[in-house]
């Protein structure tokens, strides 16, 4: 992957969004790990977000998927908002996010957090017109902040997963 051309990797990553800037990071990101890691991907969260275009998100899923971590979360923009909707955080920010939830949430939920909340939040919880009138979880949610929710919750309905 580092001897090929940007244009080859763009090519093979499209239609992702912003195919151009992150063919780049992935050529710069490969090219480090040949130069500073010998080729072997590093299994810690300081060591892969030092590579191009590698924030929390992506080392965060790296160590839970690749060295079947236990300990950490995968804040993705789903996480985010479907976490701030169901009262578990009160942030602004998903890294903010990634640290209230290591305080709001069961351990053994960790490393399932991303995979559960990015499918409900593609096919149930959508960032624009949630479909609430279908939720299994419509009961329990407080719906913060979702448009035309009236309704401010109570304060024992912002529950955490436990
Ligand atoms: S009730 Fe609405 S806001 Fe709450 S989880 Fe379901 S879709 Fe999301």
């Amino acid at each position: 992957m580092a001897k090929l051309p940007v244009a080859d990797i763009e090519r093979l990553i499209y239609p992702v969004s912003f195919y151009r800037n992150k063919a780049r990071h992935v050529l710069g990101c490969c090219d480090e790990l040949v130069s500073r890691f010998g080729g072997r991907v590093p299994g810690t969260l300081e060591e892969l977000t030092s590579l191009p275009g590698v924030g929390r998100k992506t080392a965060n899923l790296v160590l839970i998927l690749a060295f079947k971590s236990l300990r950490n979360i995968c804040v993705d923009t789903h996480v985010h908002r479907i976490s701030n909707r169901m009262g578990w955080v009160q942030t602004n920010q998903p890294d903010e996010t990634e640290q209230a939830l290591y305080r709001a949430t069961a351990r053994r939920w960790w490393p399932l957090i991303n995979l559960y909340l990015v499918t409900w939040g593609q096919n149930v919880c959508r960032p624009v017109h949630p479909r609430c009138g279908d939720c299994v979880l419509a009961a329990e949610c407080p719906r913060i902040g979702v448009a035309g929710n009236s309704l401010r919750p109570p304060a024992d309905r912002r529950r955490s997963p436990r």
